[in-house]
């Protein structure tokens, strides 16, 4: 199967969540990123909603051991299962008193014991990139509630994370705060009574540049990020609005709404996440404070609105709301991401492998911006459309997607 033709949505339209009885025991995938330690926080305003069973890192092992020695005073942890990607981070944390106690194996193996661990209701992926993918498909194999903020599982195995969480019985409830937006929108309702789907962008830190700043921008301007804090790589896809394109895959795997039916508007204040349209003309949108933890916490719970200390709309302070259309001269990555989403499979895996790749490049000040959307293209352009069965040929596509960008950037 490809994700150009979801034989389902993946999200549960119409239906509710698994209640849970007690604290939701959770295993947390990135802890020390920017979804992981939001999602943390949550747990330790918390404890009687959320325990954490599990923890990953890819190397910061002394991060993980405050976050769960915090989390053990609280009582939101106890002796959770740690995993530690890198090697020499795992022979630290080996000798760490705190994180040797349940130590899973170094490298992927460990990473996907976390994923797979037993006696878990949820996992909240907040790894970032392609890594994400086998994480994704393990607990959705185990029929968990996946709290999804990896948005590039579904942009580069929409059909197979489909396939799993069919087959395992899986939750999946997007974290990403435009699609929890409209699963929050669509609640309750059934995909007949859908029309298409507005999803925001704050249109980044370069909105209103022209093509010569553009070309000039740097690593600071883009990792400036007006509205959002957020890791380095999505920072840099939200100037490029290649996040807005991944997103738009997102929406359709999701939600299984055609291409045609998804549009983007820039709303350069963060304040409407996102927008479902029914087949009455009814708009439904939800608004509020730009902060993770809503969406997050939300998607945990099993969709249920709970006390949160985080800021309120004022809406009087706010008097308007701006909305335009997204500029796709200036920003090409929303349309390469659209065309690589319709066709599909193999070249969903492209486009992602190769923005990794650049995206990377540009965080080393080894590219600059335009290069991003231009090396991207070319990409493309020499990659063949093809369905995609299982993950062993999603990596082996992902591997040459890879080798055709770094074939395209310049070596120092
Ligand atoms: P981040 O870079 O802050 O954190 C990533 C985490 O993943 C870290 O804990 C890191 O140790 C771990 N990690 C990185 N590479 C890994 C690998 N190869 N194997 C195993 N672990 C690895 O990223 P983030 O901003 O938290 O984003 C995480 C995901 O959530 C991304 O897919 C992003 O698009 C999505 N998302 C993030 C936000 C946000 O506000 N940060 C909002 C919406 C969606
Ligand atoms: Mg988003």
């Amino acid at each position: 199967m490809t994700s150009r033709e979801p034989a389902l949505p993946l999200y549960h339209l119409g239906g509710r969540c698994r209640s849970i009885p007690g604290p939701v025991r959770t295993v947390l995938l990135g802890a020390t990123g920017s979804i992981g330690t939001q999602t943390v926080d949550l747990a330790l305003q918390h404890p009687g909603e959320i325990r954490l069973e599990g923890l990953t890192t890819r190397s910061r092992v002394a991060d993980l051991a405050v976050l769960v020695k915090r989390l053990e005073d609280v009582g939101a942890a106890d002796r959770p299962w740690i995993s530690v990607l890198d090697i020499d981070a795992h022979a630290a944390a080996a000798a760490d008193p705190i994180l040797s106690r349940r130590l899973l194996p170094p490298g992927e193996d460990g990473l996907l014991a976390a994923a797979g661990l037993e006696g878990v209701d949820c996992v909240v992926n907040g790894l970032v990139g392609a890594a994400g993918l086998a994480p994704t498909l393990v607990a959705a194999e185990r029929g968990r509630r996946l709290a999804l903020a990896n948005k590039e599982s579904l942009v580069i195995g929409g059909g197979l994370v489909a396939e799993a969480v069919r087959r395992g019985g899986a939750e999946v409830i997007p974290v990403d705060s435009e699609h929890s937006a409209l699963a929050q929108c669509l609640c309750g309702r059934s995909p007949e009574e859908l029309e298409s789907l507005i999803l925001t962008a704050s249109g980044g830190p370069c909105r209103d540049w022209d093509a010569v700043q553009l070309a000039n921008a740097s690593r600071a301007d883009v990792l400036a990020h007006p509205t959002w804090e957020m890791g380095p790589k999505i920072t840099v896809d939200s100037a490029t609005l290649m996040n807005k394109g991944l997103e738009v895959i997102e929406a359709h795997v999701l939600f299984g709404v055609a291409y045609d039916a998804i549009d983007v508007v820039v709303h350069p204040g963060s304040v409407v996440h996102s927008l479902a349209v029914f087949r009455d003309g009814a708009m439904m949108a939800q608004l509020g404070a730009p902060d993770m933890r809503v969406p997050l916490l939300y998607a945990i719970t099993g969709e249920r609105h709970l006390p949160l200390a985080t800021d309120r709309i004022d809406l009087k302070a706010l008097g308007a709301l701006r909305f335009a259309a997204p500029d796709e001269e200036r920003f090409p990555c929303l349309r390469l991401a659209r065309d690589a989403g319709r066709a599909g499979g193999r070249m969903t895996i492209a486009l992602n492998a190769a923005n990794e790749e650049v995206v990377a490049a540009f965080l080393a000040d080894r590219v600059g911006f335009l290069d991003i959307p231009r090396i991207i293209a070319s990409t493309l352009d020499s990659t063949e459309p093809a369905d995609v069965s299982d993950l062993e040929t999603a990596l082996a596509y992902d591997r040459e997607a890879r080798r055709l960008a770094k074939e395209r950037i310049p070596t120092l």
